[in-house]
């Protein structure tokens, strides 16, 4: 799960780490007002996005009266950044933060190292907007600390970090506590990523987080039920949403063939054989082990919802999940639905035959597979068949 900048600074600013203050404005008037208290202020798009900067989703205002007429622009445009795609993302809020002055801007993270079951810092001293660039380019300016999940963050990781971005004396103090801070973060909330970028090293002499960006494990969101209320479903993809509201495990992709598989690897094996018939599948969905009709019917409103879909192929190995079950889940759903487009199906495993028998009493045109490559196959015809050739 994403946050918003201003979530992720609320975060880190009870953890201790130092965030400039700020406000959230939805209106040119809030704003304003928060201007008033701040002077020369930034106002800043909060969409789920980085690379705002340069898609002009950051902005100074000398002033109140700035202020308020830079937000009138910002609040409702569709802000489209290197993230975004064309489309954008519409601008509903605005974080209001006052003017730091900057002397440099470093890079700095903690993530997971799975490869090792670690944590690891990575820093580099060319922080801000052309971290990516310099990641292409000068990838050695980039440097990783590994920190031991166990142990937690030691004082001599700091040290080493502190080294990277050339830091010493009272920085060097100041940064050692900003990765602790930032490591018990990503720890206790069970983050994917705690990020600062950039990390300013103000005129004044001391570090300051100007931008952060969090990101939590939705595998342990429900040790936390106090991060859920930071969710913002408008920043997510709905058809996505409507997947994790339903236990679903949904990826939208560009093809024509809607696919609703049991278990991830039977899901991925689908998507391969499409491709080797020659077709291209609209999803990835993985039902998981117990598909209730309730399930099968918001995985079929998922892949309906697509335009682009001319078939649907259910490939079902029955093991704990049992093809009567599913099989009768397929037919209320159809029928409840009114599906129009060719729904090839594949039972195998537990109850297989009853469950074909089900399917073939339901008097829906239900077109039955032998197999695996039978049913794909058969999609990728039918939704030749029913496509525009495009
Ligand atoms: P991003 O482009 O989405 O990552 O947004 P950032 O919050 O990182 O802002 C982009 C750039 O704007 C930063 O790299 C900074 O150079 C600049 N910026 C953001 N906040 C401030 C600020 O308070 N003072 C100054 N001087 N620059 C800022
Ligand atoms: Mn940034």
């Amino acid at each position: 799960m994403k946050i918003h900048e201003y979530q992720a600074k609320e975060l880190l600013r009870a953890y201790g780490a130092p965030v400039p203050p700020g406000e959230v404005a939805a209106t040119a008037e809030q704003a304003a007002a928060a201007a008033e208290k701040y002077g020369r202020c930034v106002l800043k798009a909060q969409v789920h996005s980085g690379g705002r900067g340069k898609a002009g989703g950051v902005r100074l205002a000398e002033n109140a009266e700035k202020a308020r007429a830079l937000a009138g622009d910002m609040l409702g445009m569709r802000l489209a950044t290197n993230q975004t795609g064309p489309e954008g993302k519409l601008v509903r809020k605005l974080l209001v933060t006052p003017a730091v002055e900057v002397k440099k801007e470093f890079y700095l993270c903690v993530t997971g190292d799975h490869e090792n079951a670690a944590l690891v810092i990575i820093a580099s001293a060319d922080g801000g907007t052309e971290i990516e660039e310099t990641a292409r380019t000068h990838p050695e300016r980039i440097a990783r600390v590994r920190v031991s999940a166990s142990e937690g963050f030691k004082r001599y990781e700091g040290l080493q970090a502190a080294g990277v971005l050339g830091l010493s004396g009272e920085n060097e103090q100041e940064l050692i506590s900003l990765l602790a801070s930032m490591v018990r973060l990503y720890q206790e909330k069970d983050c994917s990523l705690v990020e600062i970028n950039p990390l300013a090293l103000t005129a004044d002499g001391h570090l300051m987080c100007l931008d952060a960006k969090v990101a939590f494990d939705d595998n342990a969101l429900f040790r936390h039920p106090e991060l859920k209320e930071m969710r913002d479903i408008d920043e997510e993809d709905p058809r996505e949403y409507l997947a994790s509201q339903h236990g679903l495990n949904f990826v939208s992709l560009s093809g024509t063939i809607g696919c609703l598989v049991n278990g991830a690897g039977l899901a991925m094996a689908t998507m391969d054989i499409i491709q080797h018939f020659g077709g291209e599948p609209a999803n990835f969905l993985d039902v998981g082990g117990g598909a209730s009709k309730e399930k099968v019917q918001a995985a079929f409103e998922l892949l309906l919802s697509d335009k682009n879909v001319r078939a649907i192929f259910v490939n079902i190995f029955g093991g704990i999940m049992k093809c009567d079950v599913i099989a009768e889940g397929v037919v209320a759903a159809a029928r409840e639905m009114g599906i129009t487009i060719p729904l090839i199906v594949r039972l195998e495993g537990t109850n297989a035959a009853l469950g074909k028998q089900i399917l073939a009493d339901s008097g829906l045109a239900i077109i039955p597979a032998e197999n695996m490559a039978d049913g794909a196959r058969k999609a990728v015809e039918a939704a030749r068949a029913g496509g525009d050739g495009a």
